[in-house]
C-alpha cells in the first residue's frame, strides 16, 4: 500500500500517517523525491484496508501496491531514479547513457592504467574492474585483491574515471566500498541475501547484476533487498542468461529491458561482453540494447585480450571499443 498524501499536507498530517502506520506493527517508508509526497507501507502480512488512512487529513489517496517488489516498483515511485556521481559529473538515469568500460581484472597498475586512459578518450565515463574475481574454477586468477583496489584508487586519480568494481562476499564489502565509487555486485551473487543485506547500508550505488538464472522478478526482489535495506542508489544490470544456445555463452535478454523500464523506477545498465562471450557479438548486442533507452552499458576492454587472466575471448580490444562509441555516437545516442 501507498499512501500519497496531498501537496499542502503538513509535516503534523504526514507524521500522523506515519504514526498509524506504525502503531499497526508495519514499517512507514517516506518515499524520497518526487513531485508528491508518498509513504508507502512494508512488512504487512496481509493485505491493508485503505480505510484506515483515507480519512485522515492530508491523505490524497492510499493505492495498493500489487507486485511483491515495493522499493523497485513504479507504483511506489513514478519518476525514475537518477544516480548521481561526484559533484553531478556523471548522471545514470538523467536520459543520457553512461559508459562504464574495463578489463574483466585489475591484472597490473600498468595495464589498468594504459586501458583506462583508452576507455576515457573514447568516452567512457567509469572504469569497471575487478579486484575480487568471482570464478568459476578455484585455480583460476582470483584477482589481485586489496593491491588491485589501490590500482584502481590510483586510476581514479590519475583520470578521473569513477570506479565500479565488485565485492564477491560480505566480508570484503567494507574494503569494496571505501575504494569504489559504485559497488558490482555480480551474477553468482544475486540471491546472495547476507551481501544484499549488507548493500543495502552502504552509502554508495549499487550496480547489481542479474542472476544467470534469475526471472527478472527475482531479480527485482534482489534490489528490493539493497532498497529495503535504505540504500535506494540500486542498478539493474541485464548480463545474459542461461538459455540451450551454444553460439554464446548466455542469452542477452532484450525483452527485459522494455519489461523492467515499466515496472521499475531503478536505472538500467546492459553488459553485452558476459551475454555473448564471444568479442564479435559484442558491438551489435551494445547497439541494440542502446536504441533501447537503456541507462548504461558495460563493456570488457583489454589492452592485449589474447593475454587476458580472465574473458580474454570477450574483451574487446581499446580501438575495437573506440569504433564501438563512434558508432554509438554517430547513432545520435549520447553519452
Ligand atoms: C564481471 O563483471 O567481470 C563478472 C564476473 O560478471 P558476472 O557476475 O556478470 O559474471
Ligand atoms: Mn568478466
Amino acid at each position: 500500500m501507498l499512501i500519497v498524501m496531498r501537496q499542502d499536507a503538513s509535516d503534523e498530517d504526514i507524521n500522523r500517517v506515519i504514526a498509524a502506520i506504525e502503531a499497526k506493527g508495519w514499517e512507514a517508508k517516506p518515499i524520497p523525491g518526487g513531485e508528491r509526497i508518498a509513504i508507502g507501507i512494508l512488512r504487512n502480512e496481509g493485505p491493508v484496508d485503505p480505510a484506515l488512512f483515507l480519512d485522515m487529513p492530508g491523505v490524497k489517496e492510499a493505492i495498493p501496491v500489487s507486485k511483491p517488489y515495493k522499493l523497485v516498483s513504479r507504483e511506489m515511485k513514478p519518476e525514475k531514479t537518477v544516480i548521481s556521481l561526484g559533484d553531478g559529473e556523471v548522471r545514470i538515469g538523467d536520459g543520457g547513457l553512461a559508459i562504464m568500460a574495463g578489463p574483466c581484472a585489475v591484472e597490473s597498475e600498468q595495464q589498468a592504467l594504459e586501458t583506462a586512459w583508452a576507455v576515457k578518450e573514447a568516452g567512457a565515463r567509469l572504469f569497471r574492474a575487478g579486484a575480487f574475481k568471482p570464478r568459476t574454477s578455484p585455480y583460476s586468477f582470483q584477482g589481485l585483491r586489496q593491491k588491485g583496489l589501490e590500482i584502481l584508487a590510483r586510476v581514479r586519480e590519475e583520470t578521473g574515471l569513477f570506479i565500479v568494481t565488485e565485492a564477491t562476499d560480505h566480508d570484503v564489502c567494507d574494503l569494496v566500498e571505501e575504494y569504489a565509487d559504485v559497488i558490482q555486485i555480480g551474477t553468482r551473487n544475486m540471491q546472495n541475501y547476507r551481501l544484499l543485506q549488507r548493500a543495502g547500508q552502504a552509502r554508495k550505488p549499487v550496480l547489481l547484476k542479474r542472476g544467470m538464472w534469475a526471472t527478472v522478478d527475482e531479480f527485482l526482489m534482489a534490489a528490493e533487498y539493497i532498497m529495503a535495506g535504505g540504500n535506494h542508489q540500486v542498478m539493474l544490470c541485464e548480463r545474459g542468461i542461461r538459455t540451450f544456445t551454444k553460439h554464446s555463452r548466455n542469452t542477452l535478454d532484450l525483452n527485459a529491458i522494455p519489461y523492467i523500464q515499466r515496472e521499475s523506477h531503478l536505472p538500467i545498465v546492459v553488459d553485452p561482453s558476459h551475454a555473448a562471450g564471444r568479442r564479435y557479438q559484442v558491438a551489435p548486442l551494445a547497439k541494440a540494447a542502446a536504441v533501447m533507452g537503456i541507462d548504461g552499458l558495460l563493456i570488457e576492454v583489454h589492452i592485449e585480450p589474447e593475454k587476458a587472466f580472465s574473458d580474454g575471448p570477450q574483451s574487446l580490444t581499446p580501438a575495437q571499443f573506440k569504433e564501438l562509441t563512434s558508432e554509438l555516437a554517430s547513432m545520435g545516442i549520447g553519452f
